[in-house]
C-alpha cells in the first residue's frame, strides 16, 4: 500500500438509534421501535470522507475489545483506510445512544469509552512521516489533539482542526494549527463571542480567529462559507442542491478539504472542492453512507 498522505487522529463511535413516540422522563421507561446501528465518530467519518475523495488515509484511534470495535475497524478497512494504529484498549468502544422522537428531536448520550483513552504517548513521528495533511477533531483528549498537531507540524503537513464538539481552545494548540474549520456555533464558542448573524459577521469572526491561526474557515451550512488569514479572505456561496439530510455535511467538507490540500491544491480551489463534497452529503440521508466519492464531486464542480 502506498504511504498515507492524510492522517486522521480521532474518534470512532457506534451510533445506536431507537425511534420513540416521545423521550422518557427521568425514572420512566418508554418502548421504542427497532434498534438501528450506524458507524460514526467524527474522526472515522472524516477519514472515510477523505478516502472516498482520493486521499490515502491512515486512521489513528482507539476501540474496545468488543464487536463494535471490530465492526468499526472492518468498515474503515473496506474503505482502504490504514487501521494498524486503531488499537484495542481496556475501555469499551465509543458509543452514541440516540433516541429520535416523532417530532424529529434527537436526545443523545455519548459514551466516549476507548476514544478517551487515546493518549499523547500513543502517537509517534512514524505515524505522520509521509503526511501532507493531518485532520483533528475534539472527540479525543485535548492533550492528544495538541500532540498530534505538533507531530503533524514536525512532519511538514498542513494541520487542520475541526473544533467539534466546540470548546474554548488553549493558545498552545491554536499555535500548532494551520487551519481551523468551524461552523458558526463552534466559531462563537472558540472565540468566546456570540453567534454571527449572516456572512459579514461570520467573516469578522473568521478574521478574529485568524489572529490566532494562519487560516480560519467558518462554514455557514446552505449559505456557504467564509475564510480569513494569511492566504487572503472571502465568501464562497454553497452549491445549490436539494438538501435532504445535512448530517455529516461538515465531515464531508473537512475530509474533502484535507484530501484536496494533501493533493497539493491551493486553499481556494480546495475550499471549492470541499464545499461541493459538503453539498453532496446534504443531498443524501445518513452519515457515512452519504459521504460522496471524488467523481461525484468533480461532476458537481
Ligand atoms: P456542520 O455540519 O459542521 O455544521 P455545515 O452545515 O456548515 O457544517 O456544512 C459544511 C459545508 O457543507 C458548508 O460550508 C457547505 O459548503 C456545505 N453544505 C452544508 N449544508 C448544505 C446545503 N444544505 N446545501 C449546500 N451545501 C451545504
Amino acid at each position: 500500500m502506498e504511504a498515507a498522505n492524510v492522517v486522521v487522529v480521532g474518534s470512532l463511535n457506534m451510533d445506536l438509534v431507537v425511534p420513540v413516540a416521545r423521550h422518557p422522563k427521568p425514572g420512566e421507561t418508554v418502548i421504542g421501535g427497532d434498534l438501528r446501528r450506524f458507524s460514526g465518530g467524527k474522526g472515522a467519518n472524516q477519514a472515510v470522507a477523505a478516502a472516498r475523495l482520493g486521499a490515502r488515509v491512515r486512521m489513528v484511534g482507539r476501540v474496545g475489545a468488543d464487536t463494535y470495535g471490530v465492526e468499526l475497524k472492518e468498515g474503515l478497512d473496506a474503505e482502504g483506510i490504514e487501521t494498524a494504529d486503531v488499537a484495542e484498549t481496556d475501555a469499551p468502544t465509543g458509543v452514541a445512544l440516540i433516541s429520535v422522537s416523532e417530532d424529529g428531536q434527537n436526545a443523545i448520550i455519548v459514551s466516549p469509552g476507548a476514544n478517551a483513552r487515546l493518549q499523547p504517548e500513543d502517537l509517534s513521528p512514524a505515524q505522520f512521516a509521509s503526511s501532507k495533511a493531518v485532520v483533528l477533531q475534539l472527540e479525543t483528549p485535548l492533550e492528544t489533539v495538541h500532540r498530534a498537531a505538533e507531530l503533524g507540524q514536525e512532519a511538514g503537513a498542513r494541520v487542520l482542526l475541526n473544533a467539534a464538539p466546540a470548546q474554548a481552545l488553549p493558545e498552545g494548540l491554536m499555535g500548532a494549527l494551520d487551519l481551523l474549520v468551524v461552523n458558526e456555533f463552534e466559531a462563537a464558542q472558540v472565540a468566546g463571542a456570540r453567534e454571527p448573524e449572516g456572512p459579514e459577521e461570520a467573516l469578522a469572526l473568521a478574521r478574529q480567529l485568524a489572529r490566532r491561526v494562519p487560516v480560519a474557515v467558518v462554514t455557514l451550512g446552505a449559505r456557504g462559507l467564509v475564510w480569513a488569514g494569511v492566504e487572503g479572505e472571502g465568501f464562497l456561496p454553497a452549491f445549490p442542491v436539494e438538501a435532504v439530510d445535512t448530517t455529516a455535511a461538515g465531515d464531508a467538507f473537512v475530509g474533502g478539504l484535507a484530501a484536496a490540500l494533501a493533493a497539493g491544491e491551493p486553499l481556494q480551489p480546495a475550499l471549492r472542492f470541499a464545499s461541493a463534497a459538503g453539498a453532496l452529503a446534504a443531498t443524501r440521508p445518513g452519515a457515512q453512507p452519504s459521504l460522496p466519492r471524488a467523481a461525484e464531486v468533480e461532476a458537481l464542480l
